[in-house]
């Protein structure tokens, strides 16, 4: 082929490319709506489920039509979503990188075609599945250790196996272990998914095959299936070894059933082929398939069933220990002023992600370069700090400190209760680390599986739940909407205490069908009952909650100084665990005992 031709080839495909991506926009562009529009159909409960993108948002409305919009000042509608108990999934706004890759899109076009027609011309045949020589090339060791993964100590212990049973196969298998095949790490971006999976390879020093989901889905169809089967003869060839799949979700999101589109077809058949292969290993093949994502909940659950994706690892925000560490890591790798204190540095950058991190110390000793300085000192952190908040600001990730103590307290409020409080499970651990829809945590952890309940413990768990917003309006003085699906909950405790369990004295025991209670099911023996007995009814539901409202007004206004002592914790250290919560209990004990023998003494004298 002459050269004249090449080129004609080549205008030609670039064009067909160009026209043919600007229809593939215009179809799979969402209804763009106005934001006073979509506030009205979120005060409408038309929709139940939102992606985040900066500002950007888009999602599905209750009839299912896809729709896009634009929130001017993302903080001020979180309350609101969160009022409707709305499913909120977000990510980074990479300065609208998304944007630009589409808008270079026609000029991957032109690679790509190139590349195939160069390919021709060696005499291969087009398409990345056949050629003789593979595109997958392993990296061959990582060199990286889990000493380059900082504050992950809760999964540490749970990938060490893994490692084990890549370093020995025979030893793992003959001892009748079950090898794992796939693992799942979930959490936000940059929390070193990518790194840990690396140091898995590196521990193991096993080869690492890497590969975005998006990879797969690619602009020729019929590819991402056929690059599946190649990656994992390749692999199988140099087991033990990990493959590891970025963002699975671009390829695992939940099946579509009805959505005939040509790229949900290509992506299923993409997807399929991933389940075939994972099925299809003999025993004494050891390639174990790491994936991550920051979307858990959209993934099919194929993906999730044993035999696959059956270990999940979440790796959440560091908290200020954990920033602590990632700092020490990155410090290695510049030089630093002396008398720098890390954890102060850590204190201060409460929301960064490790990836953040890593960037914050970069920007550091940047500054401290365009200083001529020969270490980098304090002053160039709150510069590089300033810099890196200023955009984070914007994308709403710094939680402002007024909302962190709220939820300090609010969660304070429920932990005090549990412990105060007998008959509750105990409290594990508290946390003001916000992930999902939520901003704080309090996780408490049965002894043992129960599976009946005294009225006691049901009437406790009203007032845990209720301890959250009681503390803020204490504290406060005020009531904010981040306790509403606590009084959801409460509330239905209450009415079924009343309606399911009888065991409400007015009424007596006998299981009631309450109007509203749907979480009941048609399962549970139910009675008509009259407009009288429903007047009863909610009476008796009102009265439990505010008795139990009374009572733990009463019992944290009694104990407001443990209450500020574990928020003050809270505060600090962002998570606190069980032990550290007797601790701080413990403090509060002894003061109570120096007051009181202060006032007995002051009393004698
Ligand atoms: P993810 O895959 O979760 O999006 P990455 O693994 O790509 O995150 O993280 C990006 C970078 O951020 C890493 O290369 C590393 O420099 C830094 N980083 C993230 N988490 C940690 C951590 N726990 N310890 C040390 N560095 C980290
Ligand atoms: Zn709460």
């Amino acid at each position: 082929m002459t050269q004249i031709q090449t080129g004609l080839l080549i205008l030609l495909l670039t064009f067909l490319g160009v026209v043919g991506y600007n229809v593939y926009l215009h179809e799979t562009t969402p209804n763009e709506i106005s934001y006073t529009d979509f506030v009205d159909q979120v005060q409408n409960d038309k929709i139940k489920a939102i992606h985040l993108k900066g500002g950007s948002v888009k999602g599905e409305d209750i009839s299912k039509r896809e729709f896009c919009s634009f929130i001017p000042d993302v903080p001020s509608i979180l309350p609101l979503l969160n009022e409707k108990s709305i499913l909120i999934t977000a990510e980074k706004d990479s300065e609208n990188f998304g944007g630009t890759l589409k808008s270079m899109l026609p000029i991957f076009l032109i690679l790509g075609g190139y590349l195939i027609f160069s390919r021709m011309q060696k005499g291969d045949k087009p398409g990345f599945g056949k050629g003789k020589s593979s595109s997958f090339h392993p990296i061959k060791s990582t060199n990286l250790t889990f000493d380059d993964v900082a504050g992950i100590s809760e999964a540490r212990v749970e990938l060490i196996e893994i490692v084990e049973s890549l370093k020995h196969p025979d030893k793992f298998s003959s001892l009748g272990g079950y090898i794992p095949k796939g693992v799942l790490l979930q959490g936000p971006p940059g929390t070193g998914k990518t790194l840990l999976a690396k140091a898995i390879a590196g521990e193991a020093s096993v080869p690492f095959y890497s590969i975005g989901g998006s990879d797969f889905v690619e602009m020729f169809v019929g590819v991402g299936a056929s690059r599946v089967r190649e990656l994992f003869t390749e692999a199988k060839k140099n087991s033990p070894c990990i493959i590891f799949i970025d963002e699975i979700d671009a390829i695992g999101g939940k099946r579509s059933g009805g959505n005939a589109s040509g790229s949900s077809d290509e992506r299923e058949q993409t997807l399929n082929a991933l389940l075939v292969e994972m099925d299809g290993f003999d025993s004494n093949q050891t390639v174990i398939i790491i994936a991550a994502t920051n979307r858990p909940d959209i993934l099919d659950p194929a993906l999730l069933r044993p035999g696959r994706f059956d270990r999940q690892v979440t790796i959440s925000l560091p908290d200020v220990k954990g920033r602590r560490k990632i700092l020490e890591v990155h410090a290695k790798k510049i030089v630093m002023a002396r008398g720098i204190n890390l954890s102060d540095v850590a204190r201060g950058i409460p929301g960064f992600s490790g990836a953040e991190i890593a960037n914050l110390v970069n920007e550091a000793a940047l500054m401290a370069v365009r200083k001529n300085k020969n270490a980098v000192e304090l002053s160039d952190f709150e510069e590089a700090k300033d810099k890196i908040s200023l955009g984070l600001e914007r994308k709403n990730l710094v939680i402002k400190e007024k909302d962190r103590r709220v939820t300090a307290y609010h969660e304070a409020g429920h932990a005090i209760t549990a412990k105060l409080l007998p008959e509750t499970d105990p409290v594990t651990k508290i946390s003001i680390i916000p992930r999902g829809g939520a901003l704080g945590l309090t996780q408490q952890v049965p002894l043992d599986d129960k599976y009946t309940y005294s009225r006691e413990y049901l009437e406790n768990r009203i007032k845990i739940l209720m301890g959250g917003r009681i503390a803020e309006e204490i504290v406060f003085h005020h009531q904010t909407t981040g306790a509403s699906n606590d009084i959801v909950r409460a509330t239905e405790i209450a009415s079924r205490i009343v309606c399911e369990f009888g065991m409400s004295t007015a009424i007596g025991p006998i299981a009631y069908m309450h109007e509203q209670d749907g979480f009941l099911g048609a399962s549970t023996a139910t009675k008509p009952y009259s407009e009288k007995t429903a007047q009863l009814i909610d009476a008796e539901i009102k009265k439990l909650i505010d008795q139990c409202y009374t009572e733990t007004m009463e019992l944290l206004t009694t104990n407001n100084k443990f209450l500020h002592k574990l928020a003050e914790a809270l505060l600090v250290n962002e998570t606190v665990d069980g032990e550290e919560m007797e601790i701080v209990h413990h403090c509060y004990i002894n003061e109570l005992e120096i007051e009181k023998n202060l006032k007995n003494k002051l009393k004698e004298g």
